[in-house]
């Protein structure tokens, strides 16, 4: 199941409003609903100067960025990188190694190379060296040969569940299947490149 802006039909984060911020008339914007609304204008995630400047210029204010780690209607896309989850990145991740599980969880055994392909696509600003290091000591899944493999009991399941801050009717499932269509589309691409350029 999927959660939509009543307004606008965007598709909603776990910890969204059942209305975007802009679509809900007339109200106080706190910092976090300003750095959502500019989130909410633009059609894929931004680096922070990128939505200080555009506070500046459509909202007339500055944006703080101290607390933007707590607030779960921002999803993190890398370093000083946010969006939102109608963007196309994982609820409540912070970091590169839970992000990246998450996605093998979502693709089954994938390798390394193809994982950071994927990633990048969807909106992931990372680096391949970065991937490579953190996935040797991730928990949540293991090494075979090349390949980065689920590790698949209830207790990850929970933890995996607990980090994407799931709630309001979107399930693990719901999550893992929208990462698992972005999976599809970007590993055709990736093979049809290997293919080509072998
Ligand atoms: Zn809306």
């Amino acid at each position: 199941m999927t959660r939509n802006c009543r307004v606008c039909n965007a598709e909603l984060g776990p910890q969204e409003a059942p209305r975007c911020v802009t679509c809900q008339s007339s109200r106080f914007l706190s910092n976090g609903d300003a750095i959502v609304a500019v989130l909410e204008r633009s059609s894929m995630p931004l680096a922070t100067w990128d939505v200080d400047r555009e506070a500046r210029v459509s909202l007339g204010r500055r944006v703080g960025w101290r607390y933007a780690g707590d607030d779960g209607r921002l999803c993190w896309g890398g370093r000083r990188i946010w969006g939102l989850y109608r963007h196309g990145l994982l609820p409540g991740v912070r970091t590169v190694p839970k992000a990246a599980a998450i996605y093998i969880h979502a693709a089954g055994p994938i390798e390394t190379q193809a994982l950071y392909f994927v990633m990048r696509r969807v909106g992931y600003t990372i680096s391949p060296n970065t991937l490579s290091a953190v996935l040797s000591y991730e928990p949540w899944i293991m090494r075979h040969g090349w390949l980065n493999v689920p590790r698949s009991s209830r207790t990850v399941r929970n933890e995996l569940a607990t980090e994407l801050g799931l709630a309001r009717r979107l399930t693990l499932s719901d999550v893992l299947n929208r990462a698992g269509e972005q999976v599809e589309i970007h590993l055709a691409e990736y093979n049809a490149r290997l293919s080509t350029n072998p």
